[in-house]
C-alpha cells in the first residue's frame, strides 16, 4: 500500500506575511486525510517554514539544489543547507529548471544523487512537451529522464525517491491529462522503475503534476497508479491546497 502525498510547488510566489497566512491557513486545515503533505518553497522562506511548520503535519522542501557540496558557486543552494533548515524533500529537475536553466539528464540525476546521500527526498520530475506528445515520443522521452536517474542510483535507492510525471503540456495551462493519459504514463514509469528493483517499483510514490484542483484531483488519484500530486497554482491558495489533500 503506497501512502498518497501531495506537495505544494510555490515557484517563485510568496512573501513573507503571505506565507505565514497561507502556512497557517493549510495546517489548520489539516485533517486525517490518509495522505502527507508538504510545500516546496523559494529558499529564502525556507527557515520560515522551519520556525513555522517545526512540529507540524506539513514538511517543506526546496526546489531545486546545487551538485556542490560548498564553495565557490555563487547562487547556488547545497543540499546540507536545505538540510539545515528541516527540509525533508526536493525537487529535481522540475520542466522548469530543464527549460529555463538547460538541465540535463544527466544533471538532474547527479542532483538526485547528492539529495539522497544529504538525506532528502529527491521528487524527480519528468515530463514531454505537447510537440514530443504529438510525435508519438512520449514514452521515449520520460523513460530516458528516469533511466538517467536509475543508472546513477545504487538498486537499494530507487525505494528512496519519489517520481512525479508532469506533462509539460500541463502546466500552469489549465490543461490537465486526463485520468487515462496520466495513468498511463504512471503505469509505464512504474515499468521502467521495476527493470531496475521489482520490489521498490511496487512502493516509490508516483506523483501527477499539472494543472490538478480540488475539482480534477478526485478522479486523478483514483487511479492505481497515481499516488499523489505535485501542485503549481493550486498550491498558493489554502482552501484549494487542502481541497486536493482532501480529494485524496
Ligand atoms: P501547475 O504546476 O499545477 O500550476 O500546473 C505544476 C508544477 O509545475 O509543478
Amino acid at each position: 500500500m503506497r501512502r498518497k502525498l501531495v506537495i505544494g510547488n510555490w515557484k517563485m510566489n510568496g512573501n513573507r506575511a503571505a506565507n505565514t497566512a497561507l502556512l497557517s491557513g493549510i495546517v489548520a486545515g489539516l485533517n486525517d486525510f490518509g495522505a502527507d503533505s508538504a510545500v516546496c518553497v523559494p529558499s529564502p522562506y525556507l527557515a520560515q517554514c522551519q520556525a513555522e511548520l517545526e512540529g507540524t503535519e506539513l514538511a517543506w522542501g526546496g526546489q531545486d539544489l546545487s551538485v556542490h557540496a560548498s564553495g565557490a558557486y555563487t547562487g547556488e543552494v547545497a543540499a546540507a543547507m536545505l538540510r539545515d533548515f528541516g527540509a525533508t524533500y526536493v525537487l529535481c529537475g522540475h520542466s522548469e529548471r530543464r527549460a529555463y536553466h538547460q538541465e540535463s539528464n544527466a544533471l538532474v540525476a547527479q542532483k538526485a544523487v547528492v539529495a539522497l546521500a544529504a538525506g532528502l527526498t529527491p521528487v524527480v520530475c519528468v515530463g514531454e512537451s505537447l510537440a514530443q506528445r504529438e510525435a508519438g515520443q512520449t514514452e521515449d522521452v520520460i523513460c530516458a529522464q528516469l533511466q538517467a536517474v536509475l543508472d546513477a542510483l545504487q538498486v537499494e535507492q530507487v525505494a528512496s525517491i519519489v517520481l512525479a510525471y508532469e506533462p509539460v503540456w500541463a502546466i500552469g495551462t489549465g490543461k490537465t491529462a486526463t485520468p487515462q493519459i496520466a495513468q498511463d504514463a504512471h503505469r509505464f514509469l512504474r515499468n521502467c522503475l521495476a527493470n531496475k528493483n521489482a520490489a521498490a517499483a511496487a512502493t516509490v510514490q508516483i506523483l501527477y503534476g499539472g494543472s490538478m484542483k480540488p475539482e480534477n484531483a478526485k478522479e486523478l488519484m483514483a487511479q492505481p497508479d497515481i499516488d499523489g500530486g505535485l501542485i503549481g497554482g493550486a498550491a498558493l491558495k489554502a482552501t484549494d491546497f487542502l481541497g486536493i489533500i482532501q480529494a485524496v
